[in-house]
């Protein structure tokens, strides 16, 4: 084996944001894109050298090769150790999780999230750091200057590794380990849940129907809830990572998780409808005849933790972002402990987790979780939704229609404006900006305004402030609106 090192120039545009780069994936299969956007990470953590790395991702198309050139170039920086998903497959909290429990120096997830698979769709990676959460801005910001000085990267030129098979292998110094992508995660979700009452529900002649949506969690569903819970065959349907995803859009949301929603609207309908995303951080949740937005979601999981044994102890804190529901605000003030309001993105509630001022977070965009990774946990979230169910021996209606009666009902519906003119969205939310003092007692509608600001964020663990984070306007009554602004997503 020989290490190279190749000449290169830096490649424009390969800034990374909260989520990792994402391009199209004719753009990453482009000569030296993925490889210049490596080292680059490498760069920006100061080298490989001697350090342990967790690599893989949803199984999109050009995941595979990705996974074998980021095995080169970690063998050429000096890596002493890489654990891979068999396969190259890891879903985004398996591979958080597996960061935490080796300590390794860091992860390299390959995914576009909901975002389509295939040759003319996306691709995607994502650093994440040693605590298991995606690279703060200091370190996407080192990534960027470094894709931005580039002159060479090191690769190694050894023969592709098997990634169909579990075991220990090596190239030159660089020990890789390929493991059950499931195995680790499962074992974690043992320690939480309550295995014994989940079994005793599906065994009692309890349905469900997981739709993995043909993306990463398919194996993951399958060996928890069939193999393991003892859920019927055919409880996870399209169950096979594909590359494409069979051509669908992995995002799991009544739109395009559409037959699961029709099946669970119909009189087929199984107890429990379930649907993750394409890397398994996202989560949909529909009872029978009874859709459970993300946000109440995250207040009902709040509202009953304490019934799965991994929470028996309470929660620490809740945390939501600034556009989800308030209905968690209000159990949190009924348990007591203190409801976090950040702004959008992961990253916010990675602090909070890392700090200890919050065990459950969750946003309106189908993402819920808590502090046993540093990512949002598809299948974590549904697991818990039957460990309650579980213990209480009630249809998901049934929590849904108790939690509205003690706590009170949140409505809320969003709105995307997507590729509008951004001259003239610019120029909308600075007008509102700059009205935000004289709104306070004006009418819309029938409602009075209460209170509008800019919303900004203290973060209370390391005091960094996140200004102009959207326009909230409140009503009397409680009720809300905002109007944020998000570029290039
Ligand atoms: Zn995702």
């Amino acid at each position: 084996m020989t290490f190279q090192t190749i000449r290169t120039k830096p490649i424009d545009a390969q800034k990374p944001g909260t989520s990792g780069l994402r391009k199209k994936t004719r753009v990453f299969m482009e000569p030296h894109y993925l490889e210049n956007f490596v080292q680059s990470i490498f760069d920006a953590i100061g080298g490989g050298a001697g350090k342990s790395f967790v690599i893989g991702g949803d199984g999109r198309f050009f995941n595979v090769t990705a996974v074998q050139t980021i095995l080169k170039i970690a063998a050429a920086n000096g890596a002493a150790k890489v654990i891979v998903g068999q396969n190259g497959l890891l879903s985004t909290p398996a591979a958080s999780h597996l960061i935490r429990l080796n300590k390794t120096d860091g992860g390299f997830i390959l995914s576009a999230s909901h975002n389509p698979g295939g040759l003319d769709e996306d691709f995607g990676l994502k650093f994440n750091a040693a605590n298991g959460g995606p690279a703060p801005e200091g370190l996407t910001d080192l990534m960027f200057q470094a894709t931005q000085e580039i002159s060479r990267y090191f690769i190694a030129d050894f023969t592709d590794v098997d990634l169909k098979t579990v075991g220990q292998t090596r190239r030159g110094d660089l020990e890789i380990e390929i493991v059950d992508p499931v195995k680790s995660y499962k074992a974690l979700m043992e320690t939480l849940f309550d295995f014994d009452a989940i079994r005793a529900l599906f065994a009692s002649g309890f349905t469900m129907c997981f739709d993995a949506m043909n993306a990463v969690t398919g194996p993951y569903a399958t060996a928890i809830l069939e193999d393991t819970l003892g859920a019927a065959k055919g409880t996870v349907v399209n169950g096979i990572p594909l590359e494409d995803f069979g051509k669908g859009h992995p995002d799991p949301n009544p739109i395009w998780a559409k037959t699961l929603m029709d099946l669970m609207m119909s009189d087929m309908s199984p107890d429990l409808g379930a649907a993750s995303d394409g890397d398994g951080d996202r989560n949909m949740i529909v009872g029978r005849g009874a859709y459970v937005t993300p946000s109440d979601s995250l207040a009902i999981l709040a509202a009953n933790g304490h019934l799965a044994p991994g929470y028996a102890g309470g929660l620490a804190g809740v945390a939501r972002s600034m556009p989800t529901s308030s209905a968690a605000d209000r159990v949190a003030q009924k348990l007591g402990i203190e409801c976090y309001e950040t702004p959008t993105g992961w990253k916010f509630f990675g602090n909070l987790l890392d700090d200890g001022r919050a065990t459950l977070c969750g946003e309106e965009s189908a993402g819920t979780g808590s502090d046993h990774v540093r990512e949002k946990d598809g299948l974590w979230a549904v697991l818990l939704w039957l460990n309650i169910l579980a213990a209480r021996k009630v249809s998901v209606d049934d929590i849904l229609n108790d939690h509205w009666a003690d706590y009170g009902r949140n409505y809320y519906s969003r709105h995307d404006y997507e590729a509008v003119d951004s001259v003239a969205a610019n120029a909308l939310m600075s007008d509102l900006d700059r009205r935000l003092d004289t709104l306070r007692a004006t009418k819309a509608g029938n409602l009075v305004v209460s209170n509008a600001d800019q919303f900004s964020y203290a973060d209370p663990v390391d005091g960094s402030m996140s200004n102009t984070q959207g326009v909230r306007v409140y009503f009397d009554g409680g009720a809300r609106g905002f109007a944020i602004v998000r570029n290039g997503h």
